[in-house]
């Protein structure tokens, strides 16, 4: 399968950062012309970034979106909002959206058929904590994650991304064999729920990937690309990542 890399920015990034972006869309014929390559910035840079990736093969993705069309929801960015601005993707789900905003696997779903309604690929996140690891929970825990949060329609717009809550920004990722039983049984949910069409689902590893640990990680089986947090922020280090996706 063809490997994505999609940088997500958080809330992080003002219009002095577009430079990076730039670097980033003019970087990929050499880094990697066989891997899709995404960046998710902050909502105010969405359109400029998307002005400025027309021509380059990057692609622009939103964060979050709500799961309505429109309405009084202050704040809030519908997914046919995201699509209005360019974006082609979204993330629903991320564990720092779980947790700050107290979003259940019902809300997630809500936003992922929003995206869906919207014609917007939905990046859905899942993943353990890691009191839930070390109770030996995590394989359960994902799939009641994946049981709640994966709408019933074409999966074809939908990619699965595996994020342990405490591999996020802490320099901490499990080993390949964790990622690999992981993305394995991701991989079974996927197909029983989807027949052979999950087995097209792209499985995304979030959490602490680096340049130095990008090559080992993507070349294990069913890890499809990458959700990169803190390494998307510098042109050469998602580069490196994007190059390592190309050569597995
Ligand atoms: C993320 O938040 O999606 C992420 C993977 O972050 P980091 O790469 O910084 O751990």
């Amino acid at each position: 399968m063809r490997k994505l890399i999609a940088g997500n920015w958080k809330m992080n990034g003002v219009a002095a950062d577009l430079g990076a972006a730039r670097d980033i869309a003019e970087g990929i014929g050499k880094a990697g012309r066989d891997v899709t390559v995404m960046l998710c910035p902050p909502a105010t840079l969405l359109d400029r970034m998307t002005g400025m990736a027309v021509g380059t093969p990057l692609l622009i993705g939103g964060q979050d979106c709500h799961a309505s069309r429109s309405g009084a929801h202050t704040g809030d960015i519908s997914a046919e909002m995201l699509a209005d601005a360019g974006a082609s993707a979204v993330i629903v789900g991320h564990s720092e959206r779980r947790t700050d905003h107290r979003e259940s696997d019902e809300t997630v779903r809500a936003k992922a058929e929003a995206a869906a309604r919207a014609g917007l690929t939905a990046i859905i996140c899942v993943g353990e904590t890691e009191a839930e690891r070390d109770a030996g929970k995590a394989l359960s825990v994902v799939e009641a994650q994946l049981d709640g949060s994966v709408p019933r329609l074409d999966p074809a717009g939908l990619v699965i991304a595996y994020e342990p809550v405490w591999a996020i920004g802490t320099g901490k990722t499990p080993t390949a064999d964790d990622i690999a039983v992981m993305h394995h049984h991701i991989r079974s949910w996927l197909t029983d729920r989807f027949g052979a069409a999950g087995g097209q689902v792209a499985i995304l590893y979030g959490g602490s990937m680096k340049p130095t640990n990008a090559a080992e990680i993507l070349a294990i089986a069913d890890v499809d690309g990458g959700l990169v947090g803190g390494a998307s922020l510098q042109a050469a280090d998602f580069l490196t990542i994007v190059s390592a996706a190309k050569s597995n």
